[in-house]
């Protein structure tokens, strides 16, 4: 069994406090120099914006948002927004941070953000949501820009509010800037792939690691938590490999079936009814319970903290693939590890999102646009690539996928640091 050194605290559930501890065994390992480690485990910039919508009827409501660049040595900043009613600094601190690490373990040229606003999307209309969208953006275009930080889609964030974002930036500055976000619809700059991109990415690691383990995708038996952009094409994607699909979830709860569930059908029942539950032929499963479900490949594609040193114990999958960023609790980590489960870390699992988020902006800066096959083709060759590094790094120094990726990516943000200098 390999080992995995570093105390951790078994009280800390803060995702900025997860993110922390995370960087601190890789900079642990790296014997990394206490000024470096200061710099890379702070976040440059942290703006808090606070900001009125009119909601009709008279009524004006305040709501919270953020923008917070961890790092930006290696390049732009580089992340989505998120729109949920948990949404607090320090989600966004660690998410930002998460994805500093995330573009150097693929190598592109990004540092890390993060934006998001505290509120329930689901209680907003079309018109409020739109409204809010343009005002956030008017609020956070002080700090983004196609050559400073390039927004994406998140959680319960779409194409749709891309545009509304890129249209507001654009309206300010009176001329088209299509790379100043990424995920956008095709017709104003959009790439192609760009909206399965975080599955794909997920499954060509998926693949890699079934390889390495001996394993056969066909017919292995999947779970995958949340049924949104990352979840549902995984489920697809997966399928189309042959894969049995025995349970997903959402909000509203989960469902499991021996037998297997077909992912596009399931979609078809979730846009009409709203939830995935209650699909006919299927047993109700909570959340919780979904995770523990017999199976071979566990993907959690909804939010932060699922697994945890509570349910690590009873995980039975022989591949947890994290399409979700942040799922699995340090304490957890360990307990994955000892058990011999096979983590692809988020940061690794989930990266094919920024990585053809990059080839939209590169095609949006020199208005040439690729052909989906050479866009997948290339997302394949990152993917695989960086399973192998991360993969060769766990090996030869005896560590976890988790702790292998952020050595690899502390690594070079810690090398670009030191080439750049500090400034003045
Ligand atoms: P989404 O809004 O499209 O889907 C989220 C899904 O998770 C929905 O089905 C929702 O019902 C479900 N969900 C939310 N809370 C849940 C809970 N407590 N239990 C069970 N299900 C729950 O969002 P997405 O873009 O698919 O993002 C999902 C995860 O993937 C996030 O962690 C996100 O940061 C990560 N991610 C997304 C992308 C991307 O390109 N979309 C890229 C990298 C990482």
């Amino acid at each position: 069994m390999k080992e995995r050194t570093a105390v951790i605290d078994h009280t800390r559930q803060d995702p900025w406090e997860v993110a922390l501890a995370q960087f601190n065994i890789a900079a642990d390992k790296l014997h990394l120099d206490p000024n470096m480690r200061e710099i890379l485990s702070t976040c440059q910039r942290e703006l808090s914006v606070h900001f009125p919508v009119r909601m009709g009827n008279g009524v004006v409501k305040v709501f919270n948002g953020y923008r917070v660049q961890h790092n930006v040595t290696r390049g732009p900043a580089k992340g989505g927004i998120r729109y949920h009613p948990d949404v607090v600094l320090n989600e966004i601190k660690a998410l930002a941070m998460w994805m500093t690490w995330k573009c150097a373990v693929v190598n592109i040229p990004y540092g890390g953000a993060k934006g998001g606003v505290a509120c329930d999307p689901k209680q907003l209309t079309p018109q409020q949501l739109e409204t809010l969208t343009r005002r956030y953006t008017s609020e956070i275009s002080i700090v983004i820009g196609p050559d400073r930080d390039i927004p994406a889609p998140d959680v319960n964030t779409n194409a749709q509010v891309m545009a509304w974002m890129m249209d507001t930036y654009s309206m300010h500055r009176g001329y088209s800037v299509p790379a100043v976000v990424t995920g956008k619809p095709l017709a104003i700059g959009g790439s192609e792939g760009r909206n399965e991109a975080t599955a794909r990415g997920a499954v060509y690691t998926i693949i890699e690691a079934a390889k390495h383990l001996g394993m056969d995708i066909e017919g292995a038996r999947v779970v995958v938590q949340g049924f949104g952009n990352a979840g549902m094409f995984s489920a697809k994607l997966l399928a189309e490999l042959g894969a049995i699909v025995v349970g997903v979830s959402d909000t509203g709860g989960g469902i499991f079936s021996e037998k297997g569930i077909d992912p596009a059908k399931v979609d078809a029942y979730k846009r009409e009814t709203g939830s995935v539950s209650g699909f006919p032929g299927t047993e109700r499963v909570t959340n919780r319970e979904l995770l523990e479900l017999p199976c071979d490949i566990l993907v959690p594609a909804a939010i932060e903290n699922q697994i945890d040193r509570d349910n690590a114990p009873r995980i039975k999958a022989k591949i947890v693939a994290e399409a979700a960023n942040g799922p699995t609790s340090p304490d957890a980590d360990r307990i994955l590890f000892e058990r011999g489960i096979f983590l692809i870390p988020d940061i690794l699992c989930n990266a094919g999102g920024v990585t053809v988020s990059y080839f939209e902006w590169v095609q949006d800066l020199q208005n040439l646009f690729w052909r989906e096959a050479t866009i997948n083709a290339r997302l394949k060759e990152v993917m695989v690539r960086s399973f192998s590094d991360v993969l060769n790094i766990s090996e030869k120094h005896k560590v976890d996928m988790r702790t292998a990726a952020y050595m690899l990516a502390v690594q070079r943000v810690a090398d670009a640091t030191m080439i750049r200098g500090i400034y003045p």
